[in-house]
């Protein structure tokens, strides 16, 4: 990795504390498919990852009435888990399985259910991946939640990507842990070694999302392409309505899929026995 990379890479310490507080009842039957990015061929791609969908937190409407295609991380085993996974493969979005992974510090109940943890054995591990693999409809990929610890942890890294490449599901580090050992252990496995590039809102705040944002597009435009992880929120939502459309004079928008497909050749479909239909 260059320096250029190091220096401006925004990784934040952990993925943002997940509350059990649910759940608002909002309708969105209303919302029509998104047309794919079709107006900017050969720019640079940025797929923005949205996290924690699954708990019916505030702004989860928002997020889904984004003008282009985006990639719902979706928690399994929460109140709005399966709406949501509906409602965002309806809406043309990317769904991934978000992955509650143990990490080195933070407490216990940010992790959501299902949660893979250190002192788990071999079976215990496969058990969790596939139960939550099932549980999201339509999911083509996995992301950690927190994950600093396990993405640091070779033996239940490389169960996690087993069952991945059994799914013919890809895994995206979320980058929560300089040290991890995913990209290295996904290359092993003949797994598309992708990785989260930059945080949009370790601080909820405009400013700072909007700083982001132009960091976003730096990157994609020195390195041909971006993966940037937001989370559910009303400003995240709110700041990337406003600023989508200016991005996509320099920055085509895609979902993770379509990325992986064109940097990696990944053509993988989900394969059953599953639910992710
Ligand atoms: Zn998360």
């Amino acid at each position: 990795m260059c320096s250029r990379h190091l220096k401006l890479r925004k990784f934040a310490i952990g993925c943002l504390g997940l509350s059990i507080i649910c759940s608002m009842n909002i309708g969105y039957a209303s919302a029509s498919k998104v047309d794919a990015d079709s107006s900017s061929e050969g720019k640079p791609k940025v797929a923005i990852i949205i996290d924690d969908f699954g708990n019916g937190q505030k702004g989860t409407e928002e997020m889904f009435q984004m003008p282009v295609k985006i990639t719902a991380a979706i928690m399994p085993f929460l109140p709005t888990s399966h709406r949501d996974a509906e409602i965002a493969h309806k809406r043309g979005y990317d769904v991934i399985v978000h992955m509650p992974m143990e990490p080195k510090t933070g407490k216990a109940s940010w992790l959501g259910p299902g949660a893979i943890t250190t002192d788990l054995s071999d079976s215990e591990v496969r058990k969790k991946v596939e139960a939550a693999i099932d549980d999201i409809p339509y999911a083509i990929g996995m992301n950690n939640h927190m994950g600093s610890k396990i993405t640091g942890d070779e033996r239940i890294m490389g169960i996690v990507l087993a069952v991945c490449k059994e799914r013919g599901l890809f895994f995206v580090d979320s980058k929560t842990n300089y040290r991890s050992v995913v990209g290295l252990v996904a290359t092993q496995k003949g797994l598309p070694p992708v990785n989260n590039h930059i945080f949009l809102d370790d601080t909820h705040t405009t400013s700072h999302i909007t700083k982001q944002l132009r960091e976003v597009e730096m990157w994609a435009n020195q390195n041909r392409y971006c993966v940037t992880i937001g989370h559910v929120g009303k400003t995240t939502a709110d700041t990337l309505r406003n600023r989508i459309p200016q991005m996509q004079g320099s920055v085509e928008f895609v979902g993770i899929s379509d990325l992986v497909k064109e940097k990696w050749g990944w053509n993988a479909s989900p394969m059953l026995p599953s639910n992710n239909q």
